[in-house]
């Protein structure tokens, strides 16, 4: 079962540098997600696996081998687009049947493999519809049940669920999961999505102009973005401005206007300029003057009620801007202009050194 190596990939358009020394380990049976701003390289990246396009530098292992003289067709992998690239004048069954003929199978072989694609993607009552009948969701499993009945053990996915309704994506999303899990295969998926990333992945590349900031699973990403970028681009993340007081697996930081706040561990200087970074479900609205130090004080000057969360944006009493999005059933509802304490757990405040370009850091492309 294949395993997918990248070592120091480039590719450049001109000037553009597409990806850049590119290095990536995709393990055997893995679903492992590029994820990214457009324009970040991420097809690029599936292209040149996939030998659409090749690296100006590099090399490129499936299964440990070198794949950098074989062309797309004998690289044994099952490509699946946004755009999904149905015959329309040929039935599912003809669409899926259609690369095994150019094969040149036996027609027996055609048919096991074609009903057995068909089945696994559920499209068995559905296999001598044209695709004219058929809706976006269907169509995606016809390319999948392509993919599956050429027998490939790679799936390469670029933006598969691009062209399903939110909500069909959505479930989609454990469909194909369990789709690529159940069969034991090996599939790279790209997307900009980063929920979608969260939810299909065991693994995430994040990409960022032509670089892997991060790989990681969904949870470490999540609880250890390396980078202001990382904890930006997943999830919703407040960042704020300040000195270290003193560091260590607690660290103490002293942000605009004195205030001062416990956040988590740290080896920076004392006098390093940092930013903290809380996510919105981490912080807590309180009225009263709470003990410790990680009660900002501040006012809330939005305040919108989403039935089973709350969003708030809170003016901290430096002027700092603070959005949260608190569980309703965790404390009562703060109207606009009301005086509030934020409470900051310390252990869940990320610190990073101040960078030196904040806004590049923060832009998400
Ligand atoms: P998107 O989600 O928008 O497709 P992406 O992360 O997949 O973005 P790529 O399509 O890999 O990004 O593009 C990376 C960079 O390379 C972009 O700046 C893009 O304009 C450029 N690029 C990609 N393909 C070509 C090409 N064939 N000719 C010229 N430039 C290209």
């Amino acid at each position: 079962m294949p395993d997918v190596r990248l070592v120091n990939v480039t590719k450049r358009y001109g000037r553009v540098i597409a990806v850049e020394g590119l290095n990536l380990h995709v393990r055997d049976g893995e679903y492992f997600v590029l994820l990214g701003p457009s324009g970040c390289g991420k097809t690029t990246t599936l292209r040149i696996i996939a030998g659409l396009t090749k690296p100006d530098e590099g090399r490129v292992y499936i299964d440990g081998r070198d794949v950098s003289g074989i062309p797309p067709e004998d690289r044994n992998i099952g490509l699946v687009f946004q755009h999904f690239e149905i015959f329309p004048f040929m039935t599912v069954y003809e669409n899926v049947a259609y690369s095994l003929m150019i094969q040149g199978l036996d027609e027996e072989e055609i048919e096991r493999r074609v009903y057995q694609a068909l089945e696994v993607a559920g499209l068995n009552e559905v296999a001598d519809r044209y695709p004219e009948e058929l809706g976006a969701p269907e169509l995606q499993r016809c390319s999948i049940a392509r993919a599956l009945a050429k027998g490939s053990r790679l799936l390469l996915l670029d933006e598969p669920l691009g062209s399903l309704d939110p909500e069909t994506r959505e479930r989609f999303r454990f469909t194909l999961r369990s789709l690529v899990k159940g069969r034991g295969l090996t599939a790279i998926h790209v997307t900009h999505d980063q929920e979608e990333a969260m939810a299909i992945a065991d693994r995430i590349a994040v990409f960022r102009r032509g670089r892997v900031l991060q790989v990681g699973t969904p949870m470490e990403l999540y609880e250890r973005p390396a980078s202001i970028f990382v904890a930006n681009f997943v999830g919703e993340t407040n960042f704020l401005e300040g000195v270290i007081e003193r560091s260590g697996e607690r660290s103490l930081v002293r942000l605009r206007g004195d205030l001062l706040i416990e956040a988590g561990g740290s080896n920076l200087r004392a006098g390093s300029r940092v930013v903290i970074g809380v996510r919105r479900e981490n912080i807590l609205l309180e009225e009263g003057k709470a003990e410790g130090l990680n009660a900002l004080p501040g006012r809330v000057i939005r305040a919108a009620f989403l039935g089973k969360i709350i969003r708030y944006r809170v003016e901290l009493d430096n002027g700092d801007l603070v959005e949260v999005k608190q569980p309703t059933r965790l404390g009562r509802f703060f109207g606009e202009g009301e005086r509030v304490y934020l409470i900051f757990p310390a252990e869940k405040v990320l610190v990073y050194p101040y960078p030196e370009d904040l806004r590049y850091e923060l832009a998400l492309r």
